[in-house]
């Protein structure tokens, strides 16, 4: 209560010192003040992303924080309308739309999307805690300190909760009583052991100790009270985890932030899927011969794709050379991108690969570590994951599936072009705006359009085989959309959903059966990887047909990405904008 009326005064303070004085308020420090109060409604985030001045607080999701919260979206959105939009540079521009999405947004959660009623795994303090005490950003007194007086607030929390949920699905049911019997481990023995440790004094630590068993009853009587209470009325009725059309366009709209719908887009995603098809049967015709010398072509196109790319998968490297073998493609990737005078890369700020440390342990691949907006300065890392605990089997399905050719696409995605070379352009657009509440869409769209940039540049010699994969890999982000929209709007059943990933996209069973549960759980943002791709496809299309011969592939790229991880639509508005229309605004 204290803090709401502590916002409300503040936002208060801003609007009638502007009417005061007839001059506009300087707009970072606008932003400056907006972002303060946004983490102190958030300091769960706030945490996440490195900003540690909440670390002990934990919002109760009681109704009247809800109430409080769309207060303080409205007062802001309200003092957005202060700014003369037609004065403003681009930067601020797009970062004032982004705060305007980014608070219609969190009212239509809180008012329409209700996410605080059904799904019970929106409750889940593991993560907060995890990084705080997991951190090493402050010394471990203070950070123990930070998680004792968080940990008091944990009883009111769940409470609230417990009142909030209302006929919760069956999915967000179970993964709620999963995710807290695991966020019981953060309170642990290796807690335990820091504790003894610290040099907190024998009061603190006795309060602490009693604090963490408190958490843990907390923690534990939230998971009895969905088994006991709330799993047993899913036999009578449960919501369906499926949200249907009306939330599912509205979701799209806030999420995804496109110039097109949600069903638009499932439409371009269902054209694409066919052309796919097209364009890999036509290259299967051609290698035919080549790799099935003595065997008549299947007749069916579907059948005969799958043959050909399983014969290709077997082309991999040794488990023992994975991450050597990815190693070594980044400079190739460098040296490619240079020399085809794609996009300047910062030598300054080279990728390190490395194995994976040892608590994101456990899933093979590669991902990117990158430092978050208020760590500047902290280094990068393509972390590559190991394949020691894999059986011989495993381990031979695996590489397969990351062959010699999708192992270059998965680099060119990753790193060089695709997410590390757009984050270290983010970085040099000093917006902590852009950073917080970056577009996802833009920079999966990114990623996509990469992979798809770099072949057209004669990437892998042009080879069929590597147009081949390639296509077989954009397929899989065509029909993550094709699927998100069909199981959500359509009603799509789990074995319709597993035929179109594993028969008509020639995807692992395992992979696909991963997926479908990912999709039953999440919505909209596997709509983001093909919605970004196809809008950036297009924008460059736009671009060429308007610049003529004065089209510059290198100087797209460093325009588009020197906005920051704004939405493409957004990004689009200004790249066409002569300046004089004024931008479209997002409703
Ligand atoms: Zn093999
Ligand atoms: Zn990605």
């Amino acid at each position: 209560m204290r803090n709401f009326v502590f916002l409300i005064a503040s936002v208060l303070l801003i609007s009638c010192g502007d009417k005061k004085e007839e001059k506009p308020l300087d707009f970072k420090s606008f932003e400056d003040r907006f972002i303060h109060e946004f983490w102190k409604h958030n300091p769960g985030w706030a945490s996440y992303v490195g900003y540690h001045d909440y670390d002990s607080l934990l919002v109760a999701p009681t109704e009247e924080n809800r109430l409080a919260e769309v207060a303080f979206c409205n007062a802001y959105l309200d003092s957005l309308k202060i700014f003369d939009e037609s004065k403003m540079s681009k930067t601020e521009l797009t970062d004032l739309m982004m705060i305007r999405d980014q608070l219609q947004a969190t009212i239509w959660y809180a008012e329409v999307f209700k996410e605080y009623e059904w799904n019970p795994s929106n409750y889940n303090v593991g993560g907060a805690f995890g990084i705080i005490i997991n951190g090493n950003y402050a010394p471990l007194d203070a950070r123990l300190r930070a998680i004792s007086s968080k940990m008091e607030k944990l009883d009111a929390y769940y409470a609230a909760a417990k009142a909030n949920i209302k006929n919760p699905t069956v999915q967000h049911t179970d993964l709620a009583i999963m995710q807290n019997a695991g966020a019981l481990e953060v309170f642990g023995t290796s807690l335990i052991d820091s504790v003894h440790a610290s040099g907190l004094n024998d009061a603190e630590k006795e309060n602490l100790f009693a604090n963490i068993e408190f958490a843990k009853m907390a923690i534990q009587d939230y998971i009895d009270f969905l088994e006991k209470e709330i799993k047993p009325t899913h036999d009578k009725h449960a919501r369906d985890f499926r949200i249907g059309k009306e939330l599912f366009d509205q979701k799209f709209k806030h999420e995804i932030v496109s110039s097109y719908s949600a069903e638009e887009i499932y439409g371009k995603a269902v054209v694409a899927k066919a052309e796919l098809h097209g364009k890999m049967f036509g290259i299967t015709q051609e290698l035919w011969l080549t790799y099935f010398p003595k065997e008549k072509m299947p007749a069916d196109s579907l059948i005969a794709i799958r043959k050909m790319i399983d014969v290709l998968s077997l082309q991999h490297c040794h488990r023992d050379s994975f991450q050597s073998t990815i190693a070594e493609q980044i400079p190739e990737l460098t040296a490619f991108v240079k020399n085809k005078d794609l996009l300047y890369l910062d030598p300054e700020k080279p990728l390190v690969v490395r194995k994976e440390p040892a608590y994101m342990a456990g899933v093979a691949g590669a991902s990117i570590s990158a430092p978050g907006p208020y760590d500047k300065y902290g280094d990068t890392y393509y972390n590559v994951g190991s394949l020691a605990n894999y059986t011989d089997a495993e381990a031979e399905s695996y590489l397969r599936e990351y062959n010699t050719y999708i192992l270059q696409i998965l680099n060119i995605h990753e790193a060089i072009p695709g997410h590390y070379a757009q984050l270290v352009y983010a970085n040099q657009a000093p917006s902590l705006v852009k950073s917080i509440f970056g577009n996802g869409t833009m920079i999966e769209g990114w990623a996509v359009y990469t992979e798809r940039m770099m072949l057209e540049e004669g990437y892998g010699n042009n080879s069929k085989e590597m147009w081949l994969m390639y296509y077989k890999w954009n397929l899989r982000t065509v029909c993550n959309t094709i699927l998100d929209y069909s199981i959500h709007v359509n009603g799509m059943t789990e074995q319709q959903a597993l035929d179109l990933m594993v028969n008509q996209a020639f995807q692992q069973e395992a992979e696909a059966k991963g997926k479908w549960r990912r999709a039953t759980l999440t919505q909209v943002q596997l709509c983001s990887y093909f919605t970004g791709f196809y809008e950036i496809m297009q924008l460059r299309d736009e671009l060429k047909a308007k610049k003529g011969k004065g089209f510059k592939l290198k100087a797209f790229h460093e325009e588009f990405l020197s906005f920051g991880s704004a939405p493409v639509k957004y990004v689009r508005e200004l790249m066409l904008d002569k300046g004089e229309q004024p931008l479209a605004k997002s409703e």
